[in-house]
């Protein structure tokens, strides 16, 4: 964690987009010790940011099944991040299960990722009883760790303020009326600086049930999508996510039965649950699907997170701040113009 004894007031520090990406990067600033403003359109909700839509998995080798290393790189960064910050996330480790037809995709699962050990359905029972009887075997990834992000985003605002920040909600700003130091975190919306962005729709659905127990999210192996069961408090649970490329927003019929379905298979009584929500978000993403730090005109603009906004939002905040104070640059993820 980056600490200052003396504060750097001196150039404001406007950023602007209070989602995960642009969260981040306001506390790492105020804790360095900048003068930091952080500006959202919309209110403390948040409804309108992807972040409140999504899983909040901190997964990195699960990840690595698809990602690119840097993602792995910059995730296992930001886990310590999380961890130093926030100790109370819940790094209870995630499990990836699969149905017996699904069993080569299982086993590739396997080969393609790293640091997950081998649950026979003995010690899965051990670790989640809900599961017992449940599935022949699983992979357990002990190092991951998930936040629940509706409450983490109030949490990290909070800790903007405590440490010097201040947050203005309902201030759309346009980015040439601020002067100083200016972080662009405005996700899908600076598509005006980024015409290459584009919308990658995840939808999702809330449910809820005291019939299960988990302790951690569960992946089911699933033909065209990675789809998963998160816990959360108060015996919710949250089932995703598709990965449409489409900016169309809302949940179709056909997502919402392989949702269903999926939570269904994992354990019988998901289907007496109660459905609480249907939502979506676009997740912005460049062509390459890579996170980008570009650097243009004396501005910063942090972007394409795509699917890893949780996993990498920390790391890249420390990035921009290594950047900012001591001119690093990091080739894979920055780009100068
Ligand atoms: C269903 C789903 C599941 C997901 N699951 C995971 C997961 O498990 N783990 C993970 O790591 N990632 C996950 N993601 C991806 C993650 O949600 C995104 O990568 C992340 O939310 C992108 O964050 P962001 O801050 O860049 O954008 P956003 O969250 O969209 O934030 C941008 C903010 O900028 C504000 N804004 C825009 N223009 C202006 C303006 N002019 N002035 C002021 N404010 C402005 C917007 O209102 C918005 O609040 C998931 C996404 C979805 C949709």
């Amino acid at each position: 964690m980056y600490q200052t004894s003396r504060p750097r007031g001196e150039s404001p520090v406007s950023i602007i987009g209070a989602g995960i990406a642009g969260a981040w990067q306001a506390l790492l600033f105020a804790q360095a010790g900048h003068a930091v403003i952080l500006h959202e359109r919309s209110d403390a909700a948040m409804t309108d940011a992807t972040s409140h839509w999504a899983g909040g998995m901190l997964a990195p080798w699960c990840e690595a099944e698809i990602a690119e290393p840097v993602i792995s790189r910059l995730g296992l960064r930001s886990l310590d991040l999380w961890r130093a910050e926030l100790p109370d996330t819940p790094f209870n480790g995630s499990l990836v299960v699969a149905h017996a037809r699904e069993r080569s995709d299982f086993e590739r699962f396997a080969r393609m990722t790293s640091e997950h050990r081998r649950l026979d359905a003995k010690s899965l029972a051990e670790i989640e009883p809900s599961l017992e009887g449940r599935f022949r075997d699983a992979l357990f990834f002990p190092g991951e760790g998930h936040v629940e992000p509706r409450r983490v985003l109030p949490k990290l605002h909070a800790r903007i303020v405590a440490a010097g920040g201040s947050i203005r909600f309902n201030s759309e700003v346009d980015i040439d009326d601020l002067g100083g130091i200016v972080i662009d975190c405005r996700g899908l919306a600076a598509r005006d600086a980024h015409p290459e962005l584009r919308g990658v729709k995840g939808e999702m659905i809330l449910i809820e049930t005291a019939e299960v127990q988990l302790a951690r999210p569960v992946r089911l192996i699933h033909p065209r999508w990675p789809l998963y069961v998160i816990p959360r408090e108060n015996h919710l649970f949250m089932l995703g996510a598709t990965s449409i490329e489409t900016e169309d927003t809302g949940v179709s019929v056909r997502s919402a039965l392989e949702l269903l379905s999926a939570a269904y298979t994992v354990h019988p009584a998901f289907g007496e649950a109660r459905i609480l929500e249907f939502g979506s978000g676009l997740r912005p993403a460049f062509p390459d699907n890579l996170p980008r730090i570009t650097i243009r005109d004396g501005r910063i603009a942090v972007n394409g997170l795509y699917r890893h906004g949780f996993l990498l939002a920390p790391a890249l905040a420390e990035l921009t701040l290594g950047y900012v104070e001591c001119g690093q640059i990091d080739n894979e993820v920055m780009q100068c113009a």
